[in-house]
């Protein structure tokens, strides 16, 4: 792996944010290969997507809580993008925009209730079209039976991390093993034996993980056993100066996230009313076998017994709380990681790597305990994120990084270019190809529009917004409250500053320019 010089966690936002817009940089410093191989005219696409996972728990982007060395692999053999934003960080609409390349009002799912059109064509059914091969393993949550695939095997909804069912186009099959590990060995099956080896493919190999409740793999539980997980320098946030929206949520580690559900942390007292996703956490692990609880028990056993003797309180318990969080989380990540370092392996073994686009990506970000947070839905930074690591032999510049802010309505365009297939105009993204080689695209956008309208989860107000290289302006229309960062100088997003005479100007310019991205790309959920 190449030594990598890496922006620190929390400045990496300000990095981030002054390089926003400018051209494609080098990095790391030194030798960088030139492409040497010749692209496949139709190169294969491997394109591996897990489900909030946060740029802050991927060593790539400088994360200061974990190590994903088949994730940092792919980074130094390929791009990785710094600037990638969701038009709506919730899972379905994240889904449906990376595969319509365009933003929610378009694709018809504005929140995670609404039910794919499969009709309209996307990225799979294109390149099924165009002869490529197509397959779909794991998490869809677009409610509709996918098309565009050639073959699909995919979880019910969020789906199970272990002993998972999957449905298919014959029926519902329930598979023994760990969710990550079994998405990984179908992704492979059908590589190796079920493919028409004559065309290339397209796979979307996508993970359930790091998805809450946060259940590791059983080759993952002993990891981070005796680590003290950094926190990050919000977690105590109290929300001054935002709108009201920021305290009115739930989804706070200290008041929202649950013992039982999202921790590991069974009632001591079998009698005692359990409340909220408590209630079914019982009846959900009871699928597990009698191996795989044991396993899960073990873990966790004289770690909750100290806990429970300690009553913690207050700031204490936020503390304890975050800390098993964060390893469940990052425990789960691992499992993703170590998927793909089986996937590019399986490439190198098969002769397919030069001939294979690799890309690596999630639906958002999510908060890792910024603003005393776990989940995700809001327009500020640590959700607003994706990762997205592209390898393409022959093409994509190895171990060089992208500046270029992007949105996930660009990566159908992106794909289809790479694969020499026309992008329906209608698409809202455009093609990263250009990026991959070190080149600026033509006219490339200079700010990006986010629109959030899911009501009642978690409690967090529908808003909308934009973002350029600098400044964020987020507007809550049903509050009518506004917020104003600069992220140069403010990149925890602490400092509203909607109504600081300074920033008259930009605030001006943004509002004019969010109401013009709104007419382009936004629907009616969010009222003026
Ligand atoms: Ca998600």
């Amino acid at each position: 792996m190449r030594a990598s010089i890496l922006p620190a966690f929390g400045l990496l936002l300000a990095c981030a944010a002054t390089d926003g817009g400018s051209s494609t940089s080098t990095q790391p410093a030194g030798e960088v290969p030139e492409p040497s191989a010749q692209p496949a005219a139709r190169p294969n696409i491997l394109f591996v997507f897990s489900d909030d996972h946060a740029t802050a728990a991927i060593s790539a982007y400088g994360s200061r809580v974990n190590r994903t060395p088949n994730i940092d692999r792919l980074a130094a053999e390929g791009v990785v993008f710094d600037n990638v934003f969701c038009g709506n960080a919730i899972c379905a609409p994240s889904r449906a925009t990376v595969l319509t390349g365009k933003h929610s009002a378009a694709n018809g799912v504005a929140d995670n209730g609404d039910v794919f059109d499969g009709a309209q064509p996307h990225l799979a059914s294109i390149l099924q079209d165009a002869g490529y091969t197509t397959a779909l393993i794991g998490k869809w949550h677009l409610k509709s039976d996918p098309t565009g695939f050639d073959h699909w095997e995919v979880l019910p909804g969020q789906g199970s991390y272990y002993e998972p069912d999957f449905l298919t186009s014959v029926g519902k099959l329930r598979r023994h093993g760990y969710v990550t590990d079994v998405t990984t060995d179908l992704a492979i099956e059908w590589l190796e034996g079920q493919r028409d080896a004559d065309e290339p493919f397209l796979l979307m190999c996508q993970h359930k993980a790091p998805h809450r409740p946060w259940l590791p793999g059983p080759n993952q539980l002993g990891m981070y056993a005796d680590a003290e997980v950094p926190e990050p320098p919000t977690l105590f946030d109290d929300y001054a100066t935002r709108s009201s929206a920021a305290a009115a949520q739930e989804m706070e580690i200290d008041r929202h996230m649950y013992l039982f559900y999202d921790l590991c942390v069974p009632p001591a007292d079998a009698s005692v009313e359990l409340h909220g996703p408590d209630r079914w956490t019982a009846s959900s692990l009871a699928r597990l076998t009698g191996e795989q609880r044991a396993a899960l028990d073990a873990t966790f056993a004289a770690e909750n017994a100290a806990f429970r003797a300690a009553e913690l309180e207050g700031r204490d318990l936020v503390r304890w709380k975050y800390q098993r969080y964060m390893k469940n989380y990052l425990r789960c990540v691992a499992g993703v990681d170590d998927s793909i370092g089986r996937l590019l392996d399986w490439l190198d073994d098969a002769g397919l790597a030069d001939d294979t686009i690799v890309v690596y990506s999630s639906d958002q970000g999510f908060y890792l305990g910024e603003h005393g947070w776990y989940d995700k839905r809001w327009m500020y930074e640590p959700s607003l994120r994706m990762p997205l690591v592209v390898r393409w032999p022959g093409v994509a510049r190895a171990g060089t990084r992208s500046a270029l802010p992007a949105q996930n309505t660009d990566f159908a365009p992106t794909l289809l270019d790479a694969a020499g297939v026309a992008a329906p105009p209608d698409m809202h993204g455009a093609s990263l190809v250009p990026a991959l080689r070190g080149e600026t695209p033509a006219d490339w956008r200079e700010d990006v529009y986010y629109e959030y309208s899911e009501v009642g989860i978690h409690a967090v107000e529908p808003h909308r917004g934009v973002r350029d290289a600098r400044y964020k302006l987020i507007e809550f229309p049903g509050l009518a409250e506004w917020e104003l960062y600069d992220l140069e100088t403010d990149p925890e997003e602490l400092r509203n500053r909607y109504d600081d005479p300074e920033l008259a100007e930009v605030r001006a310019r943004l509002s004019t320019r969010l109401r013009e991205l709104a007419a382009l790309y936004g629907g009616e959920a969010v009222p003026e």
